[in-house]
């Protein structure tokens, strides 16, 4: 990296990770789609092209309901599945384009912290061959020692002891066990992270402390997060922008100020209606949503959120949406931006 001041400001302001057009869609073999629905095959497409990007130091935070495709995308953009289509570029290198040789060294930089901490750790490992394993696919521990000072650093960062190296994940409660695919993730010092549902299995106690666990790391290890969740409470809290993900596609993204305080999408609307708020005179309704989330075998026509949206009219059951800009660095999808219509009313106390 060059030294010059002018280069160093590139450097902050260009984005760490883009984006461009990502898609994931599975295919059934053959034998299975015939069983299951007579057809040749069953496609599903989970992510439907997906752009954005994420600047250095930042946390964009991921907001859908289970079985949107936010956990597809954390893993698309980190080739843990192949993409269908699209890029990805981190730092400045095409991630999609890499040989595997490539990409064995770029995983060092991108990690991914997994949901459930029970089944993403080896059970017949110890603690330090779970940590230390990133040390050693990449080399980057010097002989045992050095493998055992490494992973007995990592370890403590995150809040365990060094005595925990020698013991077995089922000697730890959920939150350590956290801690531990936290140290995997970071062991190779990596400069970003798929935080994929990193709190979803934990109690809520627990939770308040992975999460500023989470927090301190970032500042201490100068960390990129994708951070993935369900609960818009806890992307609110951590995110300095967020998009949020419906039936595979982004229908909203921008700061985590301008969604959330005002959210233009109806489906937006919906997840913002659900958040208690203790402070205010009156209280928004809750939006309660019809049916569940349409399967992505059959994705409906049109928009894709038309099946459940209050405010759906002829065209959305038509037309797909076209991504406006709707302020600064803020953009949604939705056929009826400019009516300026809500469904977060505010009600009048009892
Ligand atoms: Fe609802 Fe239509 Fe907007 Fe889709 S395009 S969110 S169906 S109003």
């Amino acid at each position: 990296m060059s030294d010059t001041g002018n280069a160093a400001a590139r450097d902050t302001d260009a984005p760490l990770l883009s984006v461009e057009g990502l898609s994931k869609t599975y295919s059934s073999g053959r034998r299975l789609a015939d069983r299951l629905t007579g057809r040749a095959e069953i496609r599903v497409q989970a992510v439907k092209e997906v752009s954005f990007s994420i600047r250095r130091g930042e946390i964009m935070g991921l907001i859908g309901e289970s079985g949107c495709g936010k956990s597809t995308l954390g893993r698309t953009i980190l080739r843990l599945h192949e993409p269908t289509a699209g890029r990805v570029i981190f730092d400045g290198a095409d991630v999609t384009a890499l040989s595997d040789d490539q990409m064995k060294a770029m995983r060092r930089r991108m990690q991914i912290i997994f949901q459930d901490p029970y089944a993403s750790l080896n059970p017949r490992r110890t603690v330090e061959e779970i940590v230390g394993l990133p040390l050693r696919l990449h080399g980057l521990a010097s002989g045992r020692e050095d493998l055992r000072a490494k992973t007995a650093a990592i370890v403590e960062k995150v809040g365990l002891k060094s005595a925990h190296l020698d013991r077995y994940p089922h000697q730890f409660s959920g939150g350590q066990r956290q801690r531990i695919g936290i140290a995997r993730a970071l062991v190779s010092h990596p400069e970003f992270i798929v935080c994929d549902e990193p709190v979803s299995a934990l109690d809520v106690s627990i939770q308040a402390q992975i999460i500023q666990l989470l927090t301190e790391l970032k500042q201490e290890m100068g960390l990129t997060y994708l951070f993935i969740s369900h609960d818009i409470s806890v992307i609110g809290y951590l995110s300095d922008r967020v998009a949020v993900m419906y039936l595979g596609e982004i229908v909203e993204l921008g700061s985590a100020e301008a969604v959330l305080s005002n959210p233009r999408h109806p489906y937006t609307q919906s997840l913002m209606s659900a958040v208690p708020e203790v402070d205010r005179p009156g209280h928004r309704n809750r939006v309660r949503l019809s049916g569940d989330l349409p399967s992505p075998i059959a994705p409906p026509p049109g928009c894709r959120f038309h099946t459940r949206c209050p405010l759906a009219i002829d065209i959305c059951r038509r037309e797909a949406p076209k991504v406006e800009t709707v302020g600064p660095g803020h953009t949604a999808a939705c056929h009826r931006l400019h009516e300026n219509l809500s469904l977060l009313e505010e009600e009048e106390p009892a």
